[in-house]
């Protein structure tokens, strides 16, 4: 009977933002990197075997690594980043229009129109 067996890399993007550098000083796009090697057995990933955590500077390259919660929070401060600094849209259900057939309520101040 032959077994085949290994390890094969999963790279995973968590976040992207803008961060200042600690070797170039550029406020610069830098993405956050979460590495598992997982053991594989007839080429099927069955569990992690170890994950680490990398971030990199797209401005000069420089790639260091972060601990699980030094990951969580540098996750965070990126989303936060790269938010958009506008409100967005009103979530799904607010603002709905009128059901078909209905009309929807006039202005605050205006009677609505007799028929
Ligand atoms: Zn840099």
């Amino acid at each position: 009977m032959i077994l085949i067996w290994g390890w094969k890399p999963y790279l995973t993007l968590l976040a992207t933002g803008n961060l200042v550098c600690a070797r170039c000083h550029n406020p610069a796009a830098h993405r956050l990197h979460r590495l598992r090697k997982k053991f594989t057995l007839f080429w099927i990933p069955l569990f992690t075997t170890s994950t680490r955590y990398y971030l990199d500077c797209t401005f000069c390259g420089l790639q260091s690594t972060l601990t699980e919660q030094d990951a969580e929070r540098c996750t965070a401060q990126l989303n936060a980043s790269a938010a958009p600094q506008q409100p967005g849209p009103p979530p799904y259900g607010q603002q709905a229009p009128p059901p078909y057939g209905q009309q929807a309520p006039p202005p605050y101040g205006q009677t609505p129109p007799k028929h």
